[in-house]
């Protein structure tokens, strides 16, 4: 099980961790969908298909902001769920 975060405000450990491994994913897992409805859509010759190539390029794009929000990230960030304090979780250790 993973560190227990605890809220150095507060001292309540209901606390949401914005970590950059979740936008790895998110955006990665978003621009291949997008790839596979893209292609999907360039093989479904029809109306279905014309959204599918919409949806694509939507999801493509989307993945493309999720990356670079991944790649600009350089600090996890935490919010205490409890108090809404706002902080950086391994530097307020052992206070
Ligand atoms: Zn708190």
């Amino acid at each position: 099980m993973a560190n227990q975060i605890q809220c150095p405000s507060c001292k309540s450990f209901k606390v949401k961790v914005d970590d950059r491994t979740r936008k790895w994913r998110l955006g990665i897992s978003m621009t291949l969908l997008g790839a596979a409805l893209y292609y999907l859509g360039y093989l479904w010759q029809s109306a279905i298909g014309g959204f599918s190539l919409l949806f694509g390029v939507c999801f493509f794009a989307l993945g493309i902001v999720f990356i670079l929000l991944a790649l600009t990230h350089k600090v996890d960030k935490a919010t205490c769920k409890s108090c809404g304090f706002k902080f950086t979780p391994g530097l307020a250790d052992n206070g």
